[in-house]
């Protein structure tokens, strides 16, 4: 980040090895005339494909898009850019998103993996369940209430009068909330079939300005009981659903694919977090 004259320069890096970078980028684009419709302090916002660790170095957030994971992490691996994700993600903290195979990478456990075939960056205490409902075929749209949208862009993006119609494509799923633990989640490295992010220690100075904190559920794919309508209210109780969107401190997940709707709301969302974060930081 810069700023000359009031305006301030944020970029925002798209990791772009494997997969829907491109349409991130778009959204990203679109989220940003959005924003500026609203902007007090005017920003100049740079939208970025990253792949080396100096385009990595020059940026104040990062998405890490849906594809497939395991060539994401092999080809993150033979770029040596694994340890400099990591470092932006879980050191320095800087606001990161992952959707789908993104959120997978993100995940500090994930299952359904051979064992060394991939890894992960980490930075949020979750394990994932990989692949949760099936291969290519078996991938569906769903109407999403996302009460997190409801104060975004100033008047807010009320999903439960027009819901985020997302798009589940081979996804994973939150399985299961990990303790937020210094180091690393021990006890899932004995769990079969299921590999874990190394540990790093947060950076002292960026410790103080942030809380790294619990896990908090984002958003739920209703179960198969509510999504059959069962007028039973005790049903759908039982049946709170899936969790497919997680936030923790800078780090935010998403099963489904936003960039492939063309409904910015999310991006929009998202970018106001940034911003938050870039004013939070502490000065070098
Ligand atoms: N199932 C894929 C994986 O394991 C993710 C699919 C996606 O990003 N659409 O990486």
């Amino acid at each position: 980040m810069g700023s000359t004259e009031g305006v301030m320069d944020i970029t925002v890096g798209v990791l772009a090895l494997q997969g829907a970078f491109n349409e991130h980028v778009q959204l990203l684009r679109q989220a940003a005339r959005m924003l500026s419709a609203k902007d007090i302090v005017e920003k100049n916002w740079i939208f970025k494909e990253v792949r080396t660790e100096s385009e990595l170095k020059s940026c104040d957030a990062l998405i890490l898009p849906g594809g497939e994971s395991t060539t994401i992490s092999l080809v993150a691996q033979r770029s040596n850019m694994l340890e400099p994700l990591r470092d932006f993600v879980k050191v320095t903290r800087k606001p990161t998103w992952g959707t789908c195979a993104g959120l997978i990478l993100l995940a500090e456990s994930a299952n359904r993996t051979k064992r060394g075939g991939q890894e992960l960056i980490g930075g949020l205490d979750v394990r994932v369940n990989r692949n949760h409902f099936g291969r290519q075929i078996e991938s569906f749209e769903a109407d999403l209430n996302l009460p997190f949208l409801k104060n975004a862009n100033g008047q807010g993006f009320d999903t439960t009068q027009s819901p985020f119609r997302a798009i589940f494509i081979r996804a994973p799923i939150v399985e299961k909330l990990l303790p937020n633990v210094a180091g690393e989640q021990e006890g899932e490295a004995k769990v079969d079939d299921t590999v874990i992010a190394p540990s790093r220690a947060i950076d002292p100075n960026v410790a103080r300005a942030i809380n790294v904190g619990e896990v908090e559920i984002m958003g739920t794919l209703p179960g198969r009981a509510a999504a059959l309508k069962v007028d039973d209210s005790r049903k759908l109780d039982a049946e709170a659903g899936d969790i497919i969107a997680v936030r923790q401190a800078n780090v935010f997940g998403t099963s489904f694919h936003p960039e492939l709707t063309g409904d910015p709301r999310i991006h929009v969302w998202w970018l106001e977090q940034v911003v938050e974060a870039v004013n939070r930081r502490p000065n070098p």
